[in-house]
């Protein structure tokens, strides 16, 4: 049976070693420009490369860059000059613009053409191919049956989007960055105005025969309920047998630019239902399991996306924001870890801590370490509680100074809205 890779989103190198931890096959990042996160928050920087690479290669993981927003004339030069640098550490270079293909080509380096492309049937897959690209990211609006047929017909491979937030425009090639606030989402820069409520504004004016204006010339609604222009995240959890089934060669999971919880919760899951298909034994009642755990992440309702038909009312979110069932609240700081004892020492910042809780350990080596607080200890005393301020040791996996410490709270979704 095709066993197909697992492609996580990584934005830092807590990210990336939470992926690796998480059981990724292949990870995609971002330089510092030309790719669809602009933001340096969600970017690796030149210096951090050769280490990413380098993680990545202990494991046997494939490592990808996205060099896949437009390329203007005049930046042909910085283009290859990346191509050039990162080439040594990169996998293949994630890309849509016919002039960085033929950049790709022009130094040997393999290339996978971008979503960004919107391939969409066999024949745009074999051309891709006859011009050097090993694989294709198919278009959004493909359904599954369409991207089983690529797959089977066109002789490259063919990586689909799996998981996570997904764009009103076709393949995400969109506009409205830009015309409200002047930053293109093709450059990366998208402030995502479709996430936003709307109201329909009357602007045109209503007057008697004496030019007077009439009742109701202002009139405004609010568009409900949806926020009409915002797509519920993609979850293919539910029908991941048949993505296996119908051979695609890699499972894209969206979003470089969140946060290693995500990443690895996210990745995780994916890794649990791939295996299961791979064994024979995967069960609706293993995916359900798995959904609600990616329902303690970032995410905005789920859907099927394109992959059954083309959108409904259904793919619409009634939310502006995510809906995760569980919550992070910055506590503190590692401040000492006792590698014997595995004890760590914190500095509580904020919020306070308690036996029981709930806790993450988040850091660019540690990555995301989950578990429950069973003691609290500072010196001598065993306190219950530690209170903001104050610093206190307990058990905790391997973690490094300067780690940051965060409270992991259940939380309703629906008191978000
Ligand atoms: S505005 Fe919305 S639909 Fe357009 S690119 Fe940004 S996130 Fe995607």
């Amino acid at each position: 049976m095709n066993r197909p890779e697992i492609l996580a989103p990584a934005g830092s190198m807590t990210a990336l070693q939470a992926a690796l931890d998480a059981g990724a096959d292949a990870v995609y990042i971002g330089l510092d420009a030309f790719n669809m996160r602009a933001r340096a928050s969600a970017n690796f920087t030149r210096d951090e490369l050769p280490e990413a690479a380098s993680r990545c290669r202990a494991r046997g993981v494939r490592l990808y860059l996205t060099l896949n927003s437009i390329v203007f004339e005049g930046e042909l030069a910085a283009a290859e000059d990346m191509i050039v640098f990162a080439q040594p550490f990169i996998d293949a270079f994630i890309v849509s613009d016919w002039g960085v293909i033929s950049l790709c080509r022009r130094h040997r380096v393999p290339f996978h053409v971008s979503t960004q492309m919107s391939c969409s049937n066999s024949a745009a897959a074999r051309f891709l191919k006859e011009q050097g690209a090993s694989r294709v990211v198919l278009a959004r609006e493909c359904t599954l049956d369409e991207a089983a047929i690529i797959a089977r017909t066109a002789g490259i491979e063919v990586e689909t989007f799996v998981h996570g937030a997904q764009c009103v425009a076709e393949s995400g090639r969109c506009l409205l960055s830009h015309d409200a606030y002047g930053c293109s989402a093709n450059r990366g820069e998208c402030h995502q105005p479709c996430r936003r409520r709307f109201l329909i504004k009357a602007i045109d004016r209503f007057t008697d025969e004496n030019g007077e204006p009439l009742h109701d010339s202002e009139a405004e609604f609010e568009v409900t309920p949806h926020t009409v222009l915002s797509a519920k995240d993609l979850c293919s959890l539910p029908f991941i047998d048949r993505l296996v089934a119908a051979g695609i060669a890699s499972f894209k999971i969206e979003g470089r630019a969140r946060n290693a919880e995500y990443v690895k919760t996210v990745v995780a899951a994916y890794r649990e239902a791939v295996d299961a298909v791979l064994r024979g034994d995967f069960t609706q009642e293993l995916a359900s399991r798995l959904v609600e755990r990616t329902k303690t992440v970032f995410h905005r309702e789920f859907a099927t996306g394109l992959f059954f038909g083309r959108p409904g009312a259904g793919q619409y979110t009634d939310t502006e924001d995510s809906v995760s069932t569980m919550v992070k609240c910055h506590a503190g700081r590692v401040i000492d870890y006792f590698l014997k004892a595995k004890i760590a020492q914190v500095k509580i910042e904020d919020h306070p801590l308690r036996v029981g809780d709930l806790v993450q350990i988040h850091g660019p080596t540690t990555g995301v370490q989950e578990f429950t607080v069973e003691s609290l200890r500072r010196d001598d005393e065993t306190p219950s509680i530690a209170e903001k301020g104050t610093w206190v040791t307990f058990p905790a996996p391997r973690c490094r100074v300067g780690d940051k410490v965060f409270l992991i709270e259940r939380r309703d979704p629906s008191k978000r809205r």
